[in-house]
């Protein structure tokens, strides 16, 4: 056991979905060619005027209340000073003494992580580094970003792990980021400190930068709990420092040591009058959110009788979780329901690179093709190979089966026919079989389907070979 508790803050910029950037009327979208997205407001030219993008603001609100946060009447932007080549008025307006919200809170797994500040700032743009220059692309500069950083709270690697995945669904369903992190529209920084076991006095705290996805977090940190455990164990002192993490090596190293507040010279944007936040834009936010992943995990349970895996991958997105209710209410037997979207939706989405939110399939059809497959009148091959056509330009699956004549093989008599056929040009196929060699069965079975598209239930043609095997040495 650890004579050492750890003691982990989180802080997770998040890049908003606008329309446009934040000071300016660039349009916010990623991969674009590098500059072409710029202005002389977002290049930082002298005389430049900033104007708030009040959709960055109505997302953020969005945000912090769904964190709890108490939302402040009155907000002040900031300008931070640093210089660094993709920040060229060499300060990034941001927020300081008075953030967006406050001092709200997270539930993971019944135990609660307090939200320090919700803020807002704009982005910096990006360096490009070749071998021997850097480049710089201001596209992504003035991007609106969201703020949100974590009490030091968390107490393990893992529950850091929990809290981002959380926090992220969580601002996906209410629409304020995709949080797609290959695009950087999420990245987190860690602190983390030890501190003897039961004690008050808090540790030395260290910075954790570079990490690339939730799993890097829980790997940085795990890497850090042990670097410093060792550290004070050998009765040495921990450094207050920024450190990288380096995925290749799994370990972390210095990148600087640690500046302060003050060191940014914070002075509220002369350009930017505060801002007061208006109780109706609060209310209007407030209504705009659906219900929460932590509720709607509840109700699934206790309505559905789901389990906490289906549970899970069903609400990892709101799309999927709302496209389960509305086909669940057209054909309500659950277990079909969601076996079909764990398996074969997602199968189809996966192979077809089709985003979720994409489908255009209606729950409606949906829920009729699984009718279909469910009731024996297509086969679940022929039923998948129909969702496969139409989830992404939706169509009527029944009409499909009738032009297609897609209909399952049930009459008998030319089931057996086609069985005896099978016998008949494999016979050695169906001497392994008689001799106890059970895959010589599916090798049979497979005969049929390939000769009937698929069209011809593979459990029925088991049996009736079975049968007619058995029957006839
Ligand atoms: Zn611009």
């Amino acid at each position: 056991m650890s004579k050492f508790d750890s003691v982990i803050g989180l802080e997770v910029h998040v890049q908003l979905a606008t329309a446009s950037k934040m000071f300016c009327r660039c349009p916010n979208i990623f991969g674009k060619e590098p500059n072409s997205l710029v202005c002389p407001v977002c290049m930082g030219l002298p005389g430049i005027l900033p104007v708030l993008n009040k959709k960055a603001l109505d997302l953020g609100t969005r945000v912090a209340l769904a964190l709890n946060c108490a939302i402040q009447e009155k907000i002040i932007f900031e300008r931070k000073h640093y210089f660094y080549p993709d920040l060229p008025k060499n300060f990034q307006i941001s927020q300081y003494a008075r953030p967006l919200g406050e001092e709200g809170k997270l539930d993971i797994k019944g135990e609660t992580i307090r939200i320090k500040r919700v803020h807002l700032e704009e982005d910096a743009g990006k360096l490009i580094h070749t071998r021997d220059y850097s480049l710089v692309d201001l596209n992504r500069a003035g991007v609106p970003l969201l703020e949100i950083v974590s009490y030091p709270d968390i107490s393990s690697a893992s529950q850091a792990y929990d809290y981002l995945k959380e926090l992220k669904l969580i601002v996906q369903y209410v629409g304020a980021s995709s949080c797609d992190m290959e695009k950087g529209f999420l990245r987190c920084d860690a602190n983390i400190s030890l501190k003897e076991e039961g004690s008050p006095t808090l540790g030395v705290k260290v910075e954790l930068k570079n990490m690339n996805s939730f799993r890097q977090v829980e790997s940085a940190l795990e890497y850090e709990i042990r670097r410093q455990e060792k550290i004070l164990l050998s009765n040495k002192k921990v450094f207050q420092e920024t450190r990288l993490w380096d995925e290749e090596k799994k370990i972390t190293t210095v990148m600087r040591t640690k500046e302060e507040a003050h060191d940014y010279r914070y002075f509220p944007e002369p350009d930017l009058l505060p801002i007061t936040i208006k109780e109706k834009d609060v209310e209007t936010q407030k209504k705009s959110i659906p219900e929460m992943p932590a509720r709607r995990r509840q109700r699934f349970s206790q309505q559905y009788y789901l389990g906490e895996k289906e549970i899970e991958i069903i609400l990892s997105n709101m799309f999927l979780a709302e496209f389960f209710e509305a086909s669940h209410k057209i054909y309500p037997n659950t277990k079909k329901v969601v076996n079909w979207i764990i398996g074969p939706l997602l199968e189809v989405l996966n192979s077809k690179g089709i985003e979720t939110e994409k489908i255009q399939l209606t729950p409606d059809n949906f829920a009729r093709l699984i009718k279909l497959a469910s009731e024996g009148k297509v086969t679940n091959i022929v039923a998948k190979d129909i969702l496969s056509q139409i989830i992404d330009k939706d169509a009527d699956p029944e009409r499909i089966v009738q032009e297609k004549g897609l209909s399952c093989v049930s009459n008998q008599e030319e089931l057996t026919g086609l069985v005896k056929d099978a016998i008949e040009s494999n016979p050695r196929a169906a001497d392994d079989f008689r001799t106890g060699k059970e895959q010589a069965l599916m090798f049979l079975v497979g005969q049929v389907m390939r000769k009937t598209r698929g069209k011809a239930s593979p459990n029925t043609l088991k049996s009736l070979f079975i049968k007619i095997l058995k029957e006839k040495p």
